[in-house]
């Protein structure tokens, strides 16, 4: 592709995840999920907020942070096993420590060792999350011992996919009839029949395979997916973020990124025509790290010639989630 312009706007995140593009306040939030820390970072006037998330009782991850609808500075946020819900203003400091007292669900009690990883919400709002195992001492993931959980807006959690060895990249079709989704060690991009009144999936078959498409160093991490129905993924590894005609299973694209371990995608900007792509310094070895000064980094990638499309808030029924907030949040 060509006028293609990849700008750095942050540098030196530990393992940068779950980008969200927020409209009302024009800034993106990502986490960086090994610091437990959520970032809130608004484009035009590049103030950088902070926010420390402490431990929730099942670890001190934080692997995505979501606004909740109609409530202004509330967010769902993954603390660990537990879905949890925080307090954060623009007035808060830009360095600024909360505790977790909210805690809606803890999944997973049985394999202590796992967390969550990627989520997203679906076209109603609910909110899908995932899960993966990885052993204690050296963090490499342990497969099929995660899931995959659906929360709806009347905070009952569901399962929808078990054995899952690592949860990420989630997208709906535009047409609310296909769930896309990519569980890392089984290196593709699948996709369900999704029923968007129920929020029931089935049917999963492959949409591409990394193995047999050239990919066989990379590994598929986060997706979005563009107002013309093409997937977007970053692919850890692979110093790419590739897109994909989902309906016939091919590569259209490929944007090259200055560093290696690309992590995750999301539709931003005023008209959505940015794309943000976030990074990793984990995964990389000393020399690796020392030779990509970008690692780590945000990048902002424009003149894609596509645009994306709003994301979707937590939907939750308030009235239900006030009965369970905690109000020194
Ligand atoms: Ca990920």
């Amino acid at each position: 592709m060509s006028g293609i312009e990849i700008t750095q706007i942050l540098p030196g995140i530990l393992l940068g995840e779950g980008p969200h593009w927020m409209d009302d306040q024009q800034c993106l939030l990502f986490v960086d999920i090994l610091k437990g820390d959520a970032h809130r970072y608004f484009l035009k006037t590049k103030r950088h907020q902070i926010l420390h998330i402490e431990d929730a009782g099942s670890g001190d991850n934080v692997s995505i942070i979501i606004p909740i609808e109609g409530a202004t500075d509330l967010f769902i946020v993954t603390v660990g096993r537990s879905l949890a819900v925080i307090h954060w203003s623009p007035s808060d400091p830009d360095n600024h420590t909360v505790k977790v007292k909210t805690v809606l669900h803890t999944v997973d009690a049985h394999l202590p060792n796992n967390r969550f990883n990627d989520g997203k919400c679906d076209p109603q709002g609910r909110l899908w999350a995932g899960t993966y195992a990885c052993e204690k001492l050296s963090g490499e993931p342990v497969k099929h011992m995660g899931s995959l959980y659906c929360l709806d807006v009347d905070l009952t959690l569901t399962d929808r996919v078990n054995k899952v060895s690592v949860s990420n990249g989630l997208a709906w079709s535009l047409d609310k009839k296909t769930f896309y989704y990519n569980d890392s060690l089984a290196y593709s991009i699948d996709a369900f029949d999704y029923d968007d009144e129920s929020s029931k999936i089935c049917s999963r078959r492959t949409v591409l395979d990394y193995k047999t498409s050239g990919l066989q160093k990379d590994v598929p991490d986060g997706m979005c997916i563009d107002e013309t129905g093409n997937l977007w993924v970053a692919n850890f590894y692979g110093k790419k973020v590739i897109c994909v005609d989902p309906k016939v299973g091919k590569i259209i694209h490929t944007v090259e990124l200055p560093t290696q371990n690309v992590t995750s995608v999301c539709w931003g900007g005023e008209d959505y025509s940015t794309l943000f792509v976030t990074s990793a310094q984990t995964g990389l070895k000393t020399e690796e790290l020392a030779s990509q000064s970008a690692a780590g980094s945000i990048f902002a990638v424009n003149g894609l010639g596509v645009k994306g499309l709003p994301a979707t808030n937590f939907r939750v029924n308030l009235q239900m989630l006030k009965n369970r907030i905690n109000f020194e949040d």
